[in-house]
């Protein structure tokens, strides 16, 4: 049995003031990577350059990280923070920018890489990564994963390389103004990963035990996400699932719903959450050892129909899609053997199409 999780992790109301003494540890000088309005409005971006001012550290900031972030972006960030010899990154914001963040710092300190290089089997490091995630839904704060866009695979892809966050900083203060929307694809991002986690070929008992905790704690939050207002202590609540979920999926991966999703993302446009949450019904379908899946609907405490309409009522978007692109995309996600090997059955390229089919075709 194999557990690794290097980061250290601190969630609660002012923990970046309650740990600002840190800073002095990582780095003197700070890239500052954000995606293009959120960081400003929900007082993240204002107390991290607080903080730094308050250690004299020097940072400049780099605000036009975009959703899904382009191997393009983390080039042109990598090249201002190689120019400005910064030594740490600090990443505020969804996974989007955190992600960036991370690609970005290995793209500093691996001064021969470049645009076609980023992506290479050579295992390499980053300056260190400090994460403060803004959504509670990739857990990115404490995964070694960065997804980016590759527009010559038309995919997403992971960079693979394993940097995890030195340092992850979880204020749900910052998340308390966040729509309806953006909060509810982001919790079944969390939602999915305890549970690809779980019904993962990789699982064992640690990462069991933290799903069983992850997924009694995401009960806590249903009513909420349902009614749409969320308390502080829901939010909290999400920030620790999401940060529990990626403790898990930084052991045994993700699967099929995330594979799957990535082409709707992708093709479709459909926010990742979202994306991995129109699948859910029927990839919980396929299983045929149903004992852990049933586990899941005893610790939500849901009737199987309860968690099919809540995902149903939350998959809010119309995907106009044909049967071609099913049959081209599934074809695509079997050759996809990464993923594939993390589920722990057998599954055909059929069953794939109808997990396709039954979920977007209606
Ligand atoms: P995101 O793409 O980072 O952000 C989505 C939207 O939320 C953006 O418009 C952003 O605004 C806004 N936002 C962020 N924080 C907010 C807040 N506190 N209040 C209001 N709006 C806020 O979304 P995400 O779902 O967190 O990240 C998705 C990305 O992470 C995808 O690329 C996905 O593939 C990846 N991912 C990574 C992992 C991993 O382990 N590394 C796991 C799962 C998914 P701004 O752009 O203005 O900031
Ligand atoms: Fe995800």
């Amino acid at each position: 049995m194999k557990f690794f999780m290097p980061t250290e992790v601190f969630i609660g109301k002012n923990v970046i003031e309650e740990n600002k003494e840190k800073f002095r540890e990582i780095g003197k000088k700070a890239l500052i990577v954000t995606g293009r309005s959120s960081s400003k409005k929900n007082g993240s971006l204002e107390a991290i350059e607080k903080t730094l001012k308050e250690m004299n550290i020097e940072y400049l900031v780099y605000d036009k990280v975009e959703e899904n972030p382009t191997v393009e972006t983390v080039v042109l960030a990598g090249e201002i923070g190689r120019k400005e010899n910064v030594d740490f990154i600090v990443g505020i914001g969804g996974g989007s920018p955190i992600d960036a963040s991370k690609a970005i710092g290995v793209y500093i300190l691996n001064k021969n890489l470049t645009k076609e290089t980023l992506f290479t089997s050579e295992k390499l490091k980053s300056i260190p990564i400090v994460a403060v995630p803004t959504t509670a839904g990739t857990g990115t704060e404490t995964t070694q994963y960065a997804i980016l866009t590759d527009h010559v695979e038309k995919t997403k892809k992971n960079l693979g390389q394993e940097i995890f966050p030195v340092l992850s900083l979880v204020d749900p203060t910052f998340m308390m103004g966040m729509s309806i929307g953006i909060t509810r694809n982001t919790a079944i991002d969390a939602f999915s990963h305890v549970v690809e986690g779980y019904l993962n070929t990789n699982a064992n008992k640690i990462s069991d035990g933290l799903a069983e905790t992850a997924l009694k704690e995401f009960s806590k939050t249903i009513e909420g996400l349902k009614k749409g207002t969320l308390s502080y202590e829901d939010r909290e609540s999400l920030a620790i699932v999401s940060n529990i979920a990626g403790i898990i999926i930084a052991q045994t991966g993700t699967s099929i719903p995330h594979g799957l999703g990535y082409s709707l993302t992708y093709y479709k446009n459909v926010p990742h959450g979202l994306a991995n949450g129109c699948l859910y019904k029927e990839y919980l379908k396929v299983f045929k050892n149903r004992e852990k899946v049933n586990k899941i609907y005893e610790l939500l405490g849901f009737e199987v129909e309860e968690l099919d309409e809540l995902l149903e009522s939350f998959c809010t978007v119309h995907i106009d899609i044909t049967e071609e692109e099913i049959k081209a995309w599934s074809k695509a996600f079997t050759n996809n053997k990464a993923k594939l090997k993390n589920h722990p059955e057998e599954i055909t390229e059929e069953d794939i199409v109808r997990i396709y089919k039954n979920s977007l075709l209606k």
